[in-house]
Formats: C-alpha cells, sequence, structure tokens
C-alpha cells in the first residue's frame, strides 16, 4: 500500500508511461530482459521503478521478487535528483526504502527496496557479487548514451541472467522434490530493464552474442507538444556570441516560458551565465525608459518584424551565400588535464584554459645531450629502461611540430525558410532573467536549484551541458537553443595523447535537446547552425559512438581479467572497443606488471583490481607500500603512505589549479563588448598571475602530484576550506572530490590489506597514516629521500611515459617573468612534446620526467609531470 502526496497522484496522471503499466509490468513477469523506450520527460526513470515496486518486487511480500530494484544511472546529478523525486512521490523518506549511492556518497537504509545508483558502483558491486543476489530488478537507465560502464554491464548482465536463470530452475526442482531450502537462502531470476530515450538502443541489443532471445522494445507514446524548429540562415564560429543574442532576444520578444541553452563545458556555462546576468541587471535599471519606448512604438508593424526576428521566421530572405565556418580558432580550444577517464565514475566534464607563449621571439639554447643512464631500484626498472632506451632510439631530428588546424569549410547551400507561422501576439517581457548553470563539476545542491520554482515573473534560463539533454526534465521549457556544440575528449590510440575538442553533435543529440521544448506546452528550438550544415552527415552523424570506443580501456581490460575473463576479446561487448585498443590495454597492463607476458594476471594484477581507479594509479599505490615493506630505514613510512594516497588522488583529476582558469571568459567577436572585453583581460591577467602565486605556495619542483598533494593537504587542515580555495585559486568541487577520494583510498588500502599479505601494511593503522600525513610535514618537511621514493612509485605507473628533455626555449615575457616552453621527446611517439609553463616542474625542466598524460591543445602538453632521475 502506497501513499503519495496528493500533488503527486495529481501529476503522475498525467505522464504517459502511468498508462502503460500494465503492458510494462506483464512484459518484466514473461521476459527477463525488456527494452522501453520513451521520450525524456515521459516517466521512465521515475515511474518504473515505483511500477517494480507495488508489484512486491525489491520487498519482502513474495519469495520470487525479493531483492532490491536497482536503478543505474551514467551521471551522478540524475542519481541524486531522482532518488529524492522518487521517495517524496512514494511519500517515504530518503534513505529509507528508497536510498541511493553514488562514489563518496550513500544513503541506504538497511531495509532498502529501490536503490538509485551511477553505473560504475553497480560495476564495482558485480565485481565481489558475480550473481548480484541482492537484486531482483536491474534497471539501466540511459542506456543509449553508451557509457562505458552501461556497455559493460549489459555485457555482463547478459551472463548473470542465465546463471541465475538456471540456479532458480534447479531450486525450483529441488522444492518440487520436497527438499527444504533454507527461505534466506532461495534466489529469484533476475529482470534486467534497459531503458533508454531513442529507440537506436534495439539494434545494438539485437546482437545474437548478448542474449539469445531478442529482447521486446516497449515505445511509450510521448504526448509531446510540437516543437517548431528552427535553424539558422548560417553557421556562426561564434556560437556562445549567438546563443547569448538569441536568448536576450526570446526573453525580451516572447511570451513567458523558461529557456535551456546548450553550451559545450563548465567555463562557457559560467562565461554564459555571467553575462546574461549581467545583461538582465542592465535592462532591469533601464526599465521606465524602456517601457515608455515600447508605449510608443507598438505599430503593428514593428511587432509582427519584432517576433518573426525572434522566432528567426525569414520575411525578405536575403539569400546571403558567403557563409562559411571556418576553422574553430585553436587559441580557445580547450584542454583538461588527466582526468579520471580510467576511473569507473568519472564525471566527464573539463575543460581548462592552457595557452602557451610561443608567440613571442624565443631565445634558444640548445641543451647537451644528457648521459643516460638507469633509475636504480625503482620497482618496474624494466620498463623504465625500456622507456629510455626508446627515447634514445627516436630522439633527435625532431624540432617543429606540425600544427595543423582542424578547419571545416562548409558551403552554405539555401537557407532553411522556416515553414510554422507565428501565432503568438506580441510581447514585450520587463521580467528578470533567473539564470542557471548545470554541469557535473556543480555542487549537488546547486544543482538542484533547476527544479525549484522560480519568483513570479521572472524567466527561467539554464545554461547547461550535455548534463540535461536527457537525464533531468527541467520544469517549465518552453525554449531550447541548441549551439549544436558539444566537448568530447578523443584519445589516440597510438600515440596515447588525449585532446578536448569541441565537435558537432550527433542528429539524435540534437533532436533529444529540441525534444526538451515540449513537455509543457508547445515549444520552439533554436539551432545555431544551418539546415544546410544538419543535413551533412559528415558534420551531424546520426549517433555519437559509444564511449567504448573512444577511450582506453587498460582498467575495462584489468577488470575482466580479474573476474575470469581471460580473453578479453570474447567478452559480449554491445560494441566491441577497437582491436588497437584492446592491443594497447594489454601493453600498458604488461607495463605495469599487472599481466605476465602469458596475458594472465599476476599477484601485482589481482591487488590492482582492487581499486577503483586506473590500473597506473594503483599500481603507483602498491609499488610504495612494497618498497616500504621491503625498505628499512623509513622512520615515516606512514607519512610517506598518506603523501602517496594524496598523490594518487591528486593525479585522478584534473589540475585543481588550472581549472579556476575556467572562469576567464572565451573570446567575444562582438564589437559593442570590445571595451567589456579589454576589462575582462586584464581580470584574467590578474587571475593567472594569482594562481601563478599561488601556486608557487605548495610548490614542490619535482613534481606536479606532490605540489597538489601539498596544496591537498593544507586545504584539508584550514579552517575555512571555501577561503582557502578562494584565496589560492583552487577549484573547490576539484579538492573535495579529491579529498574525499584520499579517504576512500586509504580505506581501501587497509580493507584489501586483510586479503593479501604481499600488500599488507603493518606499520600502523590507517588512523596513524591520516596523523602521520596530516601533521608530520609541519614538524619536518619531506626528505629528499622520501621525496625520491615517491617518485619511484609515480614512476612505477608511468614507467612507459618517460620524456627527454630535447632543448629549451626561453624568453623574457612581459611581466618580466620568465617563462619557459620546453621540448621534450617521448619514449611512446615520434613527435616532440612539451612542458607547460603551469607544471611546477616548470622552473627547473629536469633532464628527464615521467607524465601522467598528453593532451593535445596547440600542441602536445604533458600533463602530471614528475622529474625522475637517472643516475
Ligand atoms: P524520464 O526518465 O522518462 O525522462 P522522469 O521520470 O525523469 O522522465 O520524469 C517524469 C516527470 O517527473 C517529468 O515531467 C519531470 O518534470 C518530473 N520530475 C522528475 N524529476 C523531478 C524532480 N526531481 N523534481 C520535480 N519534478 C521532477
Ligand atoms: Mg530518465
Amino acid at each position: 500500500p502506497v501513499s503519495r502526496p496528493h500533488e503527486v497522484e495529481k501529476t503522475r496522471r498525467d505522464l504517459p508511461i502511468i498508462m502503460m503499466e500494465q503492458e510494462i509490468m506483464e512484459a518484466i513477469y514473461e521476459n527477463s530482459v525488456v527494452i522501453l523506450c520513451g521520450e525524456t520527460g515521459c516517466g521512465k526513470t521515475t515511474q518504473v521503478p515505483q511500477f517494480l515496486y507495488e508489484a512486491g518486487f525489491g520487498t519482502s511480500d513474495r519469495a520470487d521478487r525479493k531483492g532490491m530494484i536497482g536503478i543505474t544511472q551514467p551521471r551522478r546529478v540524475a542519481v541524486l535528483a531522482t532518488a529524492r523525486r522518487v521517495s517524496y512521490e512514494l511519500g517515504l523518506k530518503l534513505g529509507k526504502e528508497v536510498g541511493f549511492q553514488v562514489r563518496h556518497d550513500k544513503m541506504i537504509g538497511s531495509k532498502c527496496s529501490i536503490k538509485f545508483m551511477t553505473d560504475g558502483i553497480l560495476l564495482r558491486e558485480i565485481q565481489s557479487d558475480f550473481l548480484l543476489k541482492r537484486y531482483s530488478v536491474i534497471i539501466l537507465d540511459e542506456a543509449h548514451e553508451r557509457s562505458l560502464n552501461t556497455d559493460i554491464l549489459i555485457g555482463m548482465l547478459s551472463r548473470v541472467i542465465k546463471t541465475r536463470k538456471n540456479l532458480y530452475t534447479e531450486q525450483q526442482e529441488k522444492i518440487r522434490s520436497g527438499l527444504s531450502i533454507d527461505p534466506e537462502n532461495t534466489i529469484s531470476q533476475l529482470k534486467v530493464v534497459l531503458m533508454s530515450a531513442t529507440l537506436q538502443l534495439k539494434d545494438f541489443i539485437s546482437n545474437r552474442r548478448l542474449f539469445n532471445v531478442i529482447p521486446p522494445a516497449i515505445k511509450v507514446p510521448v504526448r509531446q507538444f510540437p516543437v517548431t524548429v528552427h535553424f539558422s540562415k548560417r553557421t556562426h564560429d561564434d556560437y556562445l556570441g549567438q546563443a547569448y543574442k538569441k536568448i536576450m532576444s526570446i526573453h525580451k520578444k516572447l511570451p513567458p516560458g523558461g529557456i535551456l541553452v546548450f553550451v559545450t563545458g563548465q567555463r562557457e556555462v559560467d562565461y554564459l551565465c555571467k553575462k546574461l546576468q549581467r545583461a538582465s541587471k542592465q535592462q532591469i535599471d533601464k526599465k521606465p525608459e524602456k517601457v515608455e519606448g515600447n508605449e510608443n512604438d507598438s505599430s503593428p508593424a514593428a511587432d509582427e518584424k519584432e517576433i518573426s526576428e525572434a522566432y528567426d521566421i525569414d520575411r525578405n530572405e536575403s539569400e546571403n551565400q558567403d557563409d562559411m565556418f571556418s576553422s574553430f580558432d585553436e587559441d580557445e580550444s580547450n584542454a583538461g588535464p588527466n582526468v579520471d577517464s580510467s576511473d569507473i565514475e568519472t564525471e566527464s566534464e573539463i575543460d581548462t584554459d592552457c595557452e602557451d607563449d610561443d608567440s613571442a621571439a624565443y631565445e634558444t639554447k640548445e641543451e647537451d645531450e644528457p648521459e643516460l643512464a638507469f633509475l636504480k631500484g625503482a620497482d618496474g626498472s624494466s620498463v623504465l629502461k625500456a622507456s629510455f632506451k626508446a627515447i634514445s632510439r627516436v630522439s633527435g631530428g625532431l624540432e617543429s611540430v606540425d600544427i595543423s588546424s582542424n578547419a571545416t569549410v562548409l558551403e552554405e547551400s539555401s537557407p532553411f525558410h522556416c515553414a510554422s507561422k507565428c501565432t503568438e501576439t506580441r510581447f514585450v517581457s520587463q521580467g528578470k532573467l533567473h539564470v542557471l548553470p548545470l554541469y557535473a563539476m556543480l555542487p549537488a545542491s546547486k544543482q538542484l536549484r533547476v527544479f525549484q520554482d522560480i519568483p513570479d515573473g521572472e524567466r527561467l534560463v539554464v545554461v547547461a551541458t550535455n548534463v540535461a539533454e536527457t537525464s533531468l526534465t527541467i520544469p517549465g521549457i518552453k525554449y531550447v537553443v541548441d549551439t549544436g556544440k558539444q566537448k568530447v575528449k578523443n584519445y589516440n590510440h597510438a600515440t596515447g595523447t588525449a585532446s578536448y575538442e569541441i565537435q558537432w553533435i550527433s542528429k539524435a543529440s540534437a533532436s533529444q535537446r529540441s525534444g526538451r521544448a515540449g513537455r509543457t506546452g508547445p515549444g520552439h528550438c533554436y539551432r545555431l547552425y544551418s539546415a544546410a550544415a544538419y543535413g551533412k552527415d559528415e558534420l551531424f552523424p546520426e549517433f555519437s559512438e559509444p564511449e567504448i570506443k573512444k577511450i582506453p580501456v587498460d582498467g575495462v581490460v584489468l577488470m575482466l581479467k580479474f573476474m575470469g575473463i581471460n580473453k578479453v576479446a570474447n567478452f559480449p561487448f554491445p560494441t566491441p572497443p577497437n582491436k588497437e585498443s584492446l592491443v594497447e590495454a594489454e601493453r600498458c597492463l604488461e607495463a605495469l606488471e599487472a599481466l605476465d607476458s602469458q596475458g594472465g594476471l599476476t599477484s601485482m594484477g589481482k591487488a590492482m583490481a582492487q581499486y577503483p581507479m586506473s590500473p597506473r594509479h594503483s599500481r603507483f599505490l602498491l609499488t610504495i607500500i612494497k618498497i616500504l615493506k621491503n625498505q628499512r630505514g623509513f622512520s615515516r613510512s606512514n607519512f610517506i603512505l598518506g603523501y602517496a594516497v594524496a598523490a594518487a588522488s591528486a593525479l585522478s583529476f584534473m589540475n585543481p589549479f588550472l581549472m579556476q582558469n575556467e572562469f576567464s571568459e572565451p573570446k567575444d567577436d562582438n564589437p559593442d563588448l570590445e571595451n567589456k572585453d579589454k576589462q575582462d583581460r586584464k581580470r584574467q591577467k590578474k587571475l593567472k598571475a594569482m594562481v601563478r602565486e599561488a601556486q608557487a605556495k605548495f610548490s614542490n619542483p619535482s613534481s606536479d602530484a606532490l605540489t597538489i598533494s601539498c596544496a591537498l593537504q593544507l586545504f584539508e587542515l584550514s579552517e575555512n576550506p571555501v577561503e582557502f580555495c578562494r584565496v589560492n585559486s583552487l577549484h573547490l568541487k576539484t579538492m573535495e572530490e579529491m579529498s574525499k577520494l584520499r579517504k576512500q583510498l586509504l580505506g581501501l588500502i587497509f580493507h584489501h590489506s586483510k586479503f593479501c599479505e604481499e600488500f599488507s601494511w603493518n606499520f600502523g593503522s590507517s588512523e596513524d597514516v591520516e596523523e602521520a600525513w596530516r601533521y608530520e610535514s609541519d614538524k619536518k618537511p619531506m626528505h629528499l629521500n622520501e621525496e625520491e621514493l615517491l617518485r619511484q612509485g609515480i614512476c612505477a605507473g608511468w614507467a612507459d611515459r618517460v620524456a627527454k628533455r630535447i632543448r629549451a626555449f626561453s624568453r623574457l615575457s612581459k611581466d618580466d617573468q620568465k617563462v619557459r616552453a620546453v621540448h621534450y621527446q617521448s619514449c611512446a611517439l615520434n613527435d616532440t612534446i612539451y612542458l607547460h609553463r603551469s607544471s611546477s616542474v616548470a622552473q627547473i625542466a629536469p633532464d628527464f620526467v615521467v607524465y601522467s598524460e598528453l593532451l593535445h591543445t596547440k600542441r602536445s602538453y604533458m600533463h602530471g609531470v614528475t622529474s625522475v632521475k637517472p643516475v
């Protein structure tokens, strides 16, 4: 018996999925796997768990339906928001029957029936409980997004279902033949529901390797209000400027209704939010004049013109054919260092401004070739040796880097004529804009503000990244402004170079985005690109590629091997990864000594698989443990381990100093804003100087990881962390997440110690380590040999990413600061790579370094750099 709040009963009745309850439940009873498709907002995420709950799943009412209802989401934002919503709808308190779990945060009661979680969490659970015995139903939500974790889960669940079915049949036979079974140990069949906003899912699930019976697909018909799609006549480069103009013109001229605008990243969201808030404020300040002006000028002709403009209706049809879109300005391309890409629960929401200083004349200085030698004693030194050898093979002769622009030139064909007739009456808004940002790295409480009521007379504007594409339904959206762009992290398997690129979205995404406008009434979607551009499949592909095709799969391979799947290529991937990325993953894992030469898991590999992070990071931690255990003479073992844990966390995130540059503003071509731009540039410069200064305070000239660890330590000790971040130009949420990961890792070391003698810690408890890390360096700063040991550990994790300096450029910048862009030769690829001046080792520019990631912006820059000493 469920008692929902009155308000909920009312709104629920209007959801299209409610009519389908019986059909959906029958499909679930009759099949092991059911696919459920329906437009965003139709009620999948919030209602299907409730149908199941009311049918007795997740409760102890029925033996064959006992076990929780688990719902996974690719994004954390959606987990918290929907868990809250569902508990509210059921009239229950969050954390009891309805719970949630994301990394570092959970509210799960002992009587939990419905559990919302990220797909990463379920993937970890499946490693220790392959049959997922605690669940009777697993719902994989947003399966159309094809996140790496969801894809792997689909493959695994296809096997789990079979095993559970067999076990269940055996059990029923035993019962029939009169054998008694402990009711505690009965097992139910596992039901799987794959939910998706598009029908695309049907195609890849029909892959016979996955399920031998093709699962039925139910489509929820959605009473979607018509959305009029308006293409732009031209495709402008300056999509942010266009978005701004469009929002302001909608606000001024069109009837009430929220505006949802899609841009590519946090930096753009913040920029646009600020600009809109400023404009709204100015408009309010000027209001009295404006009202008057409008009253004088209310001729019907003017009305019509304004409305037409606002709706983008072509009246004069001047065919301007000179439109092209030229290359993206490379200066503005964003880069984000070291994201926890192989990390199980990633929020891929990165961008940082990493410009460099090659514009001015450099003073060139040839460096002598340093003598090649090898690190002594370091674990993994054989790999290092190979790395050094590789450098000597390829170094020399490589001087310049070809900075090719990714220019896309498109000829504009006939402008798109908007078919819709504008029927709205004249409307002039004088209200304020209620501007809210929405992106993954925004604190949860701020994310949830999009669901709250806004003051009367104000217009909601949500400036969002992809987060708002399908997982969240924001109430009251009538207008969607779609830049057509998204930020994608691309990874080159051959070179190991990652890059963030602003790309056109897929047609499927474009249609998801426009659909957001028609939930509460007829809506409008403004696409800031031309119909001709949209029509080209090279620009706007039908669907986006699944994540597994785009990122390194070393973490996945390690996990599958750990679960006993030795021939990873045989795993039933919905879409298999590229061959070369599998080869690359095995090579990497072998270099890390997680796999032996036959591809079998080593004891190191088994230990590494225990940690929910990239194999490289766990290799680093385990190496430190091993060295400390073998080597006496380190009096401060707990202190060193504490530092190593902090450094591993630091390397799992993007540089929190660089993140601060997010607030710098992208280029704006609008001449009206020239002056403002100058101010902004000044501000930005000041900000950068501040960042440099702040970083210097924590700087460890031998390692970025140690520099950030030091900042993390002081962050955790500070009385006012918010203020600490503000003063020191650190990104607050990154620091918070880093601190949480640090604590989690520390806990895991002691948890796993119990199972594995080889890597168990016997110098103290986790409290001792914590205590030592927090306070020891206060008393005595890190010794040189301690630092070296930590660097050896880092070397073991990134031993195949060594680079040798080939020459250094230096010059005096305008503010008299010595700036250098230093050339390096990597052991891994045949190209010159660069040390970024923001790195804390840039001052010294050591002969040899290891880097945790290569990011290509203008050039390939190393990130997460640590100097290594050949002796
Ligand atoms: P779907 O998963 O099919 O996209 P949802 O179940 O998320 O749809 O949403 C169904 C309806 O419930 C939507 O119309 C939305 O407005 C409303 N809703 C969902 N989450 C919330 C929330 N956290 N607060 C208020 N309303 C919500
Ligand atoms: Mg949903």
